[in-house]
């Protein structure tokens, strides 16, 4: 009996980590403390991506998540997932904070709370060497690729229409798809924006800005004591420069 017990026991473990999707510890020795488990799309270089061995996400968010948790005397695992799922996520409480590159904006607080904000983005826009679209100005009638429930996504439907945005599920499809031609530009954040021109021949990005946004942590407006602490994690480390060395660790200075 004790036999079949161990071994259905054995069973759901195998289950319940399996249903975990990837999930990437970083902290091995810290069994005891309690976890903090941030939900991101690990595919938005620089803040978050997967390393050589295509195992360990990391980047600017995986980082400065680390250096929260670490002030938190908690053990950060970091679960990958779709964008558009992240705030279900943490709203369900299946994660604890969102580290995603993640724009702070007015309709996304009426479901989440948002931390301090620790780094400023900007939607850009991708073009082929060539192409015809020289500014925000020329978008009108166009195919806009973005990634889907994106800030870019959610300003260039609502000046676009659904008819001229096509959603993808991550940024880099997007690219493939103007590659293909099957959009005519890509709307997406600038820095990940860099890295996919960078891994991409002839394609640039346009000077004008769409838009110029902040980024913050998400978290549960049903765990304000969380919010506080993260709060105060993040100030000392804006304070004591942890967060820009991070930020400048992985942007380059132009
Ligand atoms: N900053 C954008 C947003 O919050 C995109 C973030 C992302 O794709 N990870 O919508």
């Amino acid at each position: 009996m004790k036999k079949i017990l161990a071994l259905i026991l054995a069973v759901l473990m195998v289950v319940s980590l399996a249903a975990c999707g990837t999930t990437t510890t970083t902290d091995a020795d810290a069994t005891e403390k309690a976890q903090l488990v941030m939900g991101t799309n690990a595919a938005f270089p620089p803040y978050e991506f997967y390393d050589e061995d295509g195992q360990t996400i990391i980047g600017i968010d995986a980082e400065i998540a680390k250096a929260v948790a670490d002030k938190l005397d908690m053990e950060l695992t970091i679960k990958d997932m779709e964008f558009d799922s992240l705030l279900t996520a943490v709203q369900s409480g299946a994660v604890d904070i969102v580290f995603a590159g993640l724009t702070v904006t007015d309709e996304r607080k009426e479901s989440v709370d948002f931390s301090v904000t620790y780094a400023t983005g900007i939607q850009v826009i991708i073009v082929k060497d060539g192409s015809d679209i020289a500014s925000v100005d020329d978008l009108a009638g166009k195919t806009i690729g973005v990634q889907a429930g994106t800030t870019g996504d959610i300003y260039c439907t609502d000046e676009f229409g659904q008819d001229n945005v096509k959603q993808f599920g991550n940024g880099a499809l997007a690219v493939a798809a103007l590659q293909n031609d099957q959009v005519d530009c890509v709307v997406i954040d600038n820095e990940p924006a860099k890295s996919f021109v960078a891994a991409n021949d002839g394609l640039k990005i346009l000077e004008t800005e769409y838009a110029v946004e902040d980024y913050a942590a998400a978290i549960s407006k049903d765990n304000a004591d969380l919010t506080e602490k993260v709060n105060a994690a993040m100030e000392e480390l804006k304070a004591d420069g942890t967060i820009d060395a991070i930020l400048a660790k992985y942007i380059k200075a132009e």
